[in-house]
């Protein structure tokens, strides 16, 4: 058991790994198909982080990642999914959501930035992150093609400027 927790989690955030993520959302994409509910993604990707790691050193960035991935878990619901998905980069599986609301949430994540990380070289460290949000459709469950879907999107925030949410698509669903 311990073997596999390992496996399916990140050491540095406590949270699920993208192999573990993949493996909630398999989870989760049975109960869509079976109660025809929905869900979206969101991709959080921390903006200029290179710059953190140059600026602060790598221990702080490390001090960084914990940080954001405690701040996203604070954000999601009890039910979402939330892990890290590479390195500066994480994804919440938010269940029971449309788009709009997938995007609503994806707003308030990038909103609860301008308060400064409080467990990071005594709460003054700020950083914004970017957004992507993608819809979960019963043509798209796979992880690979919700990474694809909401990294768009996230393209889309980045290209923008940073600090901000986006996605590629309207979804009718
Ligand atoms: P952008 O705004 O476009 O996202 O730019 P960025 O500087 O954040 O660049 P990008 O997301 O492409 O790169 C993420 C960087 O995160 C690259 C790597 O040096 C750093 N990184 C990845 N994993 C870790 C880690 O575990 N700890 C630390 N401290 N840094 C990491
Ligand atoms: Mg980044």
């Amino acid at each position: 058991r311990r073997l596999k927790e390992l496996a399916c989690h990140d050491p540095l955030s406590g949270l699920r790994n993208r192999r573990g993520f993949e493996q909630a959302l398999a989870e989760e994409v049975e109960r869509i198909r079976r109660y025809g509910s929905s869900a979206s993604v969101i991709l959080v990707d921390i903006d200029d982080f290179k710059r953190v790691n140059e600026r602060h050193g790598h221990d702080v960035g490390d001090e960084m990642i914990q940080a954001v991935g405690h701040r996203l878990e604070a954000l999601a619901r009890n039910t979402d999914i939330v892990g890290r998905i590479g390195g500066d980069e994480f994804m919440v599986l938010a269940v029971e959501t449309t788009m709009e609301n997938g995007l609503q949430l994806a707003e308030r994540i990038r909103e609860s930035f301008q308060e400064a990380l409080g467990d990071v070289a005594g709460g003054e460290l700020y950083v914004s992150i970017s957004c992507g949000v993608a819809a979960v459709t019963p043509t798209r469950i796979e992880l690979k093609d919700l990474v694809a879907d909401a990294s768009d999107g996230l393209a889309i925030a980045k290209g923008l400027g940073k600090n901000t949410v986006s996605t590629s698509r309207v979804s009718t669903s």
